[in-house]
Parts: structure tokens; sequence; C-alpha cells
């Protein structure tokens, strides 16, 4: 429903999962998280800027 959220950085991002609820809501959950705490599960939205992103394969680089 709408437009979906400005998640950022996190949208290009091969580590991004992006979580749904049964309510409808969906939430950018950052995997690096899981082996590094420099991450935030859920990072505030959003990124502008990451160390760690790393562009999903089969994007077009920019
Ligand atoms: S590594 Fe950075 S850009 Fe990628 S999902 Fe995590 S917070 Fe977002």
């Amino acid at each position: 429903m709408g437009a979906p959220p400005a998640v950022g950085l996190c949208e290009s991002c091969r580590h991004q999962q992006v979580v749904r609820t049964t309510r409808g809501s969906s939430f950018s959950l950052c995997r690096r998280s899981r082996e590094d705490p420099r991450y935030p599960r859920y990072p505030r939205l959003p990124v502008v800027s990451c160390p760690g992103h790393e562009r999903r394969a089969g994007e077009a680089q920019s």
C-alpha cells in the first residue's frame, strides 16, 4: 500500500532483508548485524552512507 518507505542504500544492498509483519508493515533488517555489532539490526532509514554496503549481484553498478 502506497509508496515504499525511503530506505536509501539498504534497498540495493545484498545484506538487506525485508521483514514483513502480519500487520502489513515492513522493516529493513541488516544481516551484517548478525556478525558485526557495528551494524544495527534495524538501521535508521534512510541510510545515506554505509561502509558495509555491497550491491546485490545482478544490479548495475553506478
Ligand atoms: S550493510 Fe549498510 S547498506 Fe547494507 S543493509 Fe546493512 S546498513 Fe544497509
